[in-house]
């Protein structure tokens, strides 16, 4: 059992309530963990707001070198965070190993270096006589609130560059997925932030809910689906709370005439299927010159008949289960709606007999821009492959959908990559490669994938106020 960490300490919750979380390679329960409600909701925020101004006003370097604490913790307990990512939410161990863990510490790096350099700028104001000047100021106390398919990477994506910046945090792990959010939590303790600082609250939609609409909160920064997202813009609008939102995708894949089309075969099955499909920039419809589009949904059958189902533990697994029994239902539901819509399933596009909530993936060919599979976000390993004609259309079918979080061109001619990439309406664009986050650069969402980007700069923006200074030196003074 697991517990609440509010105002550097651990309790249970206060209704004494609590939820399991399973294994998704076998439906087993590992443990239960606390369910925050109102009461602790009001607590942790309680909490975080008597810690903010001693947090901002905590120096600079000081701030950097925790941060920096955190990412040699994760690093010294590598192992067991890969382990308990792989174990709680599916994940191969080789990508918590090498992607999920390493990424984590690395943000905590790439934002410890900000914490020196958020800065402020001297403005020519038009006024005479008169000095200005800019600071940047933290928010205040955010709730970050995050979602189950790459929970420890995604916590970091949010308690990095919030912390960096002199906010206090309460964070909320998927109900799915908390373990490994836990495990970090814990392990900011030990690199000694002030109590109040850091607070975890554990806990579904409700809590979620709770802690979105407490008055205390000044930001909220949430990664989920565009429904949820959807609701937070009414949580946030009494209070006119910051909102930052990640959102869904349905990214889609241009493969042109001239692609190095075995190339495009091993980046689109990564691209597609990296994590069963359970990526927010996964992508998610093929869009393939009519010449090339048999021998790519060919090629894309067979590499996806031969990539292993199995559990995350197991080194010869490729790819692992989902994450719950109502997820695979939802992806299966999909799945079964597009060959009743007249979609043609070449191949995978069931559950796997055994334990757990296994899936073989699905490769649509024949599929049209007005069948659900070709629109709606499926999360899952699916494949739609439409043929195109003339690449003049190809923007405006690339942007008829409300997502816009990523998109990816395969093709070996400069202008057609270029061209297409400035006028695809998503936030990032992948020119020959699978979809990869990176500290230093920009990640979220044009349309209906969300409001505003995390990383890089873009997230000094996102957790800062920025406040202008003026003084009147008087006459003559210039
Ligand atoms: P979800 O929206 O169901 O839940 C996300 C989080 O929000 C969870 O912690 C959940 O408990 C909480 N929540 C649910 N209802 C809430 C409410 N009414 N108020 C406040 N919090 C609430 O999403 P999910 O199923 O966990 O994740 C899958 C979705 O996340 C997909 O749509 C995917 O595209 C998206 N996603 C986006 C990104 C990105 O960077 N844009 C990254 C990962 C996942």
């Amino acid at each position: 059992m697991s517990d609440l960490f509010i105002g550097g300490a651990w309790s249970p919750a206060a209704t004494g309530r609590s939820f399991p979380t399973l294994n998704p390679a076998d439906g087993t329960v590992i443990t239960t963990c606390a369910e925050a409600g109102p009461a602790d909701v009001d607590r942790a925020v309680g909490a975080a707001r008597e810690a903010a101004d001693a947090w901002a006003a905590h120096p600079e370097h000081l701030r950097a070198r925790l941060l920096w604490r955190v990412a040699d913790l994760i690093e010294a307990n590598a192992e067991e965070l890969a382990e308990l990512e792989s174990r709680d939410s599916g994940q191969l161990l080789g990508v918590a190993r090498e992607v999920s863990v390493p990424g984590t510490a690395e943000h905590f790096r790439y934002f410890a270096g900000w914490c020196t350099k958020i800065q402020g700028a001297v403005l020519p104001v038009a006024f005479p006589d008169t000095l200005h000047y800019t600071r940047r100021e933290p928010v205040g106390v955010c709730a970050l609130i995050t979602p189950w398919n790459f929970p420890l990477m995604i916590a970091a994506w949010k308690l990095a560059p919030a912390l960096a910046c002199g906010n206090t945090v309460i964070i909320k792990p998927a109900e799915q997925t908390p373990l490994s959010t836990v495990r970090l939590v814990e392990l900011m303790s030990e690199a000694g932030f002030p109590p109040g600082v850091v607070n975890l609250l554990t806990g579904g939609p409700g809590t979620g809910r709770a802690l979105a609409a407490h008055p205390g909160v000044d930001k909220i920064s949430f990664t989920g689906s565009t429904e949820v997202g959807r609701s937070l813009v009414s949580a946030a609008a009494g209070g006119l709370k910051r909102l930052t939102l990640e959102l869904g995708g349905k990214a889609p894949s241009i493969i042109a005439a001239d692609a190095d089309l075995d190339a495009a075969v091993a980046g689109n099955l990564t691209g597609a299927l990296f994590h069963s499909g359970q990526v927010c920039a996964a992508y998610a419809r093929f869009y393939v010159d009519r010449e090339r589009a048999d021998e790519f949904t060919e090629k894309m059958a067979a590499g996806a008949a031969a990539l292993r189902i199995g559990p995350g533990d197991d080194p010869a697994s490729r790819l692992g289960p989902l994450v719950s029994e109502e997820h695979l239902r939802s992806v299966d539901a999909h799945v079964r709606g597009a060959v009743y819509e007249g979609a043609d399933l070449v191949g995978g596009g069931r559950r796997v007999d055994r334990p757990g909530f296994f899936y073989e993936p699905a490769v649509f060919a024949g599929v049209t821009d007005d069948m659900a599979i070709a629109r709606e976000e499926v999360f899952g390993p699916v494949i739609p492959v439409l043929a195109y004609d003339d690449p003049d259309e190809l923007v405006a079918r690339a942007n008829a959908l409300e997502y816009g979080l990523a998109a990816s061109i395969w093709t070996r001619d400069l202008s057609t990559a270029h061209r297409l990439a400035a006028r695809i309406r998503a936030g990032a664009i992948f020119i020959n490669m699978i979809h990869v986050p990176d500290a230093a650069t920009t990640w979220g969402g044009y349309k209906a994938s969300g409001w505003g980007r995390e990383m890089g700069p873009y997230a000094i923006d996102a957790y800062t106020e920025v406040k202008g200074v003026w003084t009147h030196l008087g006459p003559g003074s210039r």
